[in-house]
């Protein structure tokens, strides 16, 4: 029997929601609450019918949730609270505990709670829609996807830094890798849409606010580029990504500056922001450099370049490449930037057809080139919603 599946997806000031009918993965309701506990609180939706913003103040994730299932019901997507079966919640960091989706329990509410100092922006904000779930639907069954999961098939040589092997047995460090729902929806649609045996060695670049490449053989994730926490890698809108370690204890000393202010500097003020000094919008970024604003156009060589090295070192993880796939805000839209990466691509036989690439068609390959180029919006959403199927109909 179909069953109406909600996916949560909450950021550190904003929800995503999208409810489903399932197995059909019909979406019945998609919308997002913004800018929770500032005086721009909004919350905006969308059926096939309507499409609404409503300017409401939103103090937290739970007064935003109350309001979600309130624009369930007048909506008319949901007559009753009970029609909704499932809950599913993207949770930024399981560490080495979750390997799949689970249903929650105390126990892995415990874990994320406890995980809380590898992801101190999302992971409270995660457990805070959790509850406020249980609170405002008793009966749906929630389901957690960890953003880190489908990463666990990454190997030991490639997920372990070489300090004391005692760190990772006593605090676990060790590369995660995290934007796991998108990585793991392009690389299964690419898989879909193109065939496995052209599909065997792929690179996915999510580029959105938060960036992240993975190297996937036969669908599994064999690397990606963020590490412990989501900080490192490609840069980011406002992220740094990888830097020198040194780095760290030498501004602290010199700005006289706490860990706390060093990791708000480096997760706020860093990656495009603070390399143009404009913005972290990559659009704005763009029509800066057109406009011949130097630091602009240094900004975007240094993000490009940033993710060509993450391309380049992951064809040694696949042993070549068959497939590279854009997906997420800039990988979907920027075509300036999808080329830029390409262009030093021609020794892996990469080859883009700017035409295709300006039309942000599904394949931008040329017919020469050797290498299958693919723009796959993506869905994080589904795979959540997915998710929920499969852990409560086990
Ligand atoms: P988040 O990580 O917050 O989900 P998104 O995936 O929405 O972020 O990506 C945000 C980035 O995508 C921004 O840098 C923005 O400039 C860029 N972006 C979004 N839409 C477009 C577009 N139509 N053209 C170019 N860039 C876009």
């Amino acid at each position: 029997m179909s069953k109406k599946i909600l996916a949560i997806n909450s950021g550190s000031s904003s929800i995503k929601f999208k409810l489903y009918l399932m197995p059909e993965e019909k979406l019945l309701i998609s919308g997002s609450a913004e800018n929770l506990g500032s005086s721009t609180s909004q919350l905006s939706y969308k059926t096939d019918k309507t499409n609404e913003t409503r300017q409401i103040p939103l103090k937290n994730h739970s007064e935003a949730i109350d309001h979600i299932i309130d624009v369930l019901m007048s909506s008319g997507v949901v007559k009753d609270k009970s029609e909704i079966y499932g809950v599913g919640h993207r949770i930024s960091h399981g560490g080495s505990y979750y390997t799949h989706a689970v249903a929650v329990t105390p126990e892995v509410e415990k874990r994320i709670d406890e995980l809380k100092v590898l992801s101190p922006l999302h992971n409270p904000n995660g457990l805070a829609g959790i509850k406020a779930f249980e609170k405002f639907l008793p009966d749906a069954k929630e389901v957690v996807t960890f953003d880190n999961s489908f990463h666990h098939t990454i190997p030991k040589k490639a997920y372990m830094y070489a300090l004391p092997y005692e760190f990772y047995e006593k605090y676990q460090i060790r590369r995660y890798g995290f934007h796991a729902p998108s990585h793991q929806y392009v690389s299964e649609k690419a898989r879909e849409l193109f065939g496995k045996e052209k599909t065997r060695r792929m690179i996915t670049c999510h580029l959105g606010n938060g960036s992240s490449v993975s190297a996937i053989l036969d669908g599994k994730s064999v690397n990606s580029s963020m590490g412990f926490t989501p900080l490192a890698g490609v840069v980011m809108g406002t992220r740094c990504g990888d830097i020198d370690p040194e780095i760290i204890p030498f501004l602290e000393e010199e700005l006289n500056i706490d860990s706390h202010e060093m990791r708000r500097i480096m997760n706020e003020d860093s990656g495009l922001k603070g390399l143009s000094g404009i913005s972290n919008d990559e659009r704005e970024i763009e029509s800066a450099a057109k406009n011949g604003n130097e630091r602009a156009q240094l900004a975007l060589d240094v993000f490009v370049h940033s993710i060509q090295q993450y391309i380049g070192a992951y064809t040694t993880d696949l042993d070549g490449l068959d497939t590279l796939v854009f997906t997420a805000g800039i990988g979907e839209h920027a075509a300036y930037i999808r080329s830029q990466i390409c262009k030093n691509l021609d020794y892996l036989g990469v080859k883009i057809d700017e035409e295709k690439n300006k039309n942000n068609e599904l394949s931008i390959e040329a017919p020469d080139s050797k290498v299958k180029i693919a723009v796959i919006p993506t869905n994080e959403e589904i795979i959540i919603a997915r998710d929920v199927m499969n852990v409560t109909q086990q």
